[in-house]
């Protein structure tokens, strides 16, 4: 790899370290055991992050008698849901915009759905006493140009206007900076309710020692080798075992799916993250952030930015990488020159923290689908379940895949299974160098209506079209 171009902010990144900070906590649990040998349950799930434990922990509340098993390639969330920004939103949409272009005629019950999904996470952090710092701040979206400020202002009128502006406020320059003082916010918009910030590791620690307190079998570092058709069910090779189960829920997310058809429709996209060292009380004062509340910026390269329990400056965003090929690679985790233009942007939108020091600095793959919010489905004639394609709003979103799961692979018609956003599937990618190539257009594209007051190219206006533009 080519050495980074050093820059006046790349000596706050001295001493980061390439690992997420919500990871790298002495509070981390061992893993169970791996699976040695056969095993037999009703529900086989696969995957150890948010859509599998929810799953597990979900299926049991619905019928503790229920005989639940989970496998985990590696550890309980190591992946995304160990390394996100913990900005758990009630959007089950990928946020308003999107779901309003794409469902119009269900976003009410979408935008109900979704409130009701997040007062059931905030009730089951409660319930089962997980200590994951979790926050009901809000989140504003802020404007840091005067063409996002125009557009932020119209939108919120549409939104008014429409009856889907409840708990979401407009603020000025002087209103927005009194929340957060960063000389580039221009507007807001705030929603008080709809989002909260939390803790994503223990967030994912939390609802293992659920899932284990109400009889799940969890078996760590075993990975799902293959899963066929088995007597009137289900079975799936481990390395040192194997399972039969009468059904299986997939939560496997940007990884290989055991379902190969499914595979299409997801490609990696590596966004990355920094953790500041915690403010001292002066720095915090002088950036004047009371509430709490997480923030994200109005450009279609956006960053995202909010505080850990601790004071620390969590800030990510911003590159979004797809590698040639949509390989999921340890090696994609770590990415020094995102790193260093992410620094730069930290210190452009808060001056007054000159001198704070990054701590750590890491990535991710995000489960990217064409219509940037999650598809569902079913395979084996009905018998295997998966969901994925969060896109980067999986953190809250994936509690209610479980639920689409469970109601699937139970056979019943819920309000939930008869939405058009559960029933049909977005476009899938196109294969190499088609999905590179697209891609790659995309992003370039993007970036140039950031640079030009935010003018949507012609190559952005047909994918808008076509259903496939990024609007979040
Ligand atoms: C840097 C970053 C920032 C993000 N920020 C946010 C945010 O602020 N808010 C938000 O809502 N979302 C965010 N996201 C997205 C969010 O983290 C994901 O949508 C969510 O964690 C997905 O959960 P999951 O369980 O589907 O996937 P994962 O957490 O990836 O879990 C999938 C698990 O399945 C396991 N697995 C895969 N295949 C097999 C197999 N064959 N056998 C056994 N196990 C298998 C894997 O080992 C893995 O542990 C972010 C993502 C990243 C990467």
């Amino acid at each position: 790899m080519a050495p980074v171009a050093m820059s006046r902010w790349t000596p706050s990144l001295s001493e980061a370290r390439p690992v997420s900070y919500w990871l790298d906590d002495p509070g981390r649990p061992g893993p169970e055991p791996a699976l040695t040998g056969p095993e037999t349950c009703d529900l086989l799930v696969v995957g150890g992050g948010y859509s599998g434990l929810w799953t597990a922990l979900t299926a049991k509340e619905r019928d503790p008698a229920r005989d639940v098993v989970l496998v985990e390639g590696r550890e309980v969330g190591w992946a995304a849901s160990g390394r996100n920004g913990g900005f758990c939103a009630a959007s089950l949409t990928h946020g308003l915009p999107n779901g309003l272009t794409r469902w119009p005629d269900e976003i009410r019950t979408l935008e109900r759905l979704g409130a009701r999904n997040l007062d059931a996470i905030e009730e089951t952090v409660a319930r089962h006493s997980i200590d994951c710092d979790f926050e009901r701040t809000g989140e504003i979206d802020v404007a840091t140009a005067p063409y996002q400020a125009r557009e932020l202002g119209e939108w919120y009128e549409r939104i008014r206007s429409e009856g889907l502006a409840e708990g979401i406020e407009y603020l000025d320059t002087d209103a927005v900076r009194d929340q957060v003082d960063s000389p580039t916010f221009v507007a807001g918009l705030y929603d008080r309710r709809g989002v909260a910030m939390l803790n994503p590791a223990r967030l994912a620690w939390g609802l293992k020692r659920a899932c284990l307190e109400l009889g799940v079998r969890v078996y760590e570092h075993t990975p799902a080798l293959d899963l066929r058709p088995h007597g009137g069910g289900m079975a799936v090779r481990t390395p040192y075992g194997a399972v039969r189960a009468r059904t299986v829920a997939l939560g496997t997310n940007v990884f290989p799916s055991l379902v190969r058809r499914v595979r299409p429709y997801t490609v990696p996209v590596y966004d990355y993250a920094l953790m500041t060292e915690p403010l001292t009380g002066a720095q915090l004062a002088s950036i004047g952030w009371k509430n709490r509340q997480g923030l994200g910026d109005g450009a279609n390269q956006f960053h995202y930015f909010r505080l850990s329990a601790d004071n620390r400056i969590l800030w990510g965003g911003y590159d979004a990488i797809y590698p040639y090929g949509g390989r999921v690679r340890a090696e994609y985790d770590d990415r020094p020159e995102t790193y260093a233009r992410l620094a730069g942007h930290f210190f452009t939108c808060f001056p007054q923290l000159e001198g704070v020091r990054f701590t750590h600095a890491w990535g991710g793959a995000i489960d990217t689908c064409s219509r940037f919010s999650a598809f569902f489905g079913t395979a084996h004639a009905g018998r295997v379940a998966y969901a994925a394609g969060y896109t980067g709003l999986g953190v809250g979103a994936t509690r209610f895949g479980a639920e689409v799961m469970l109601d699937l692979l139970a056979g019943e018609r819920t309000e939930r299974t008869e939405l058009e956003m559960v029933r049909r599937k977005p476009l899938p990618f196109p294969p190499e160098p088609f999905a590179w190539t697209g891609i790659a257009l995309t992003k370039w594209s993007l970036a140039r209506a950031d640079a030009r007051g935010g003018h949507r190219n012609l190559w952005l206006r047909t994918m808008d079209r076509l259903g496939l533009g990024f609007d979040s």
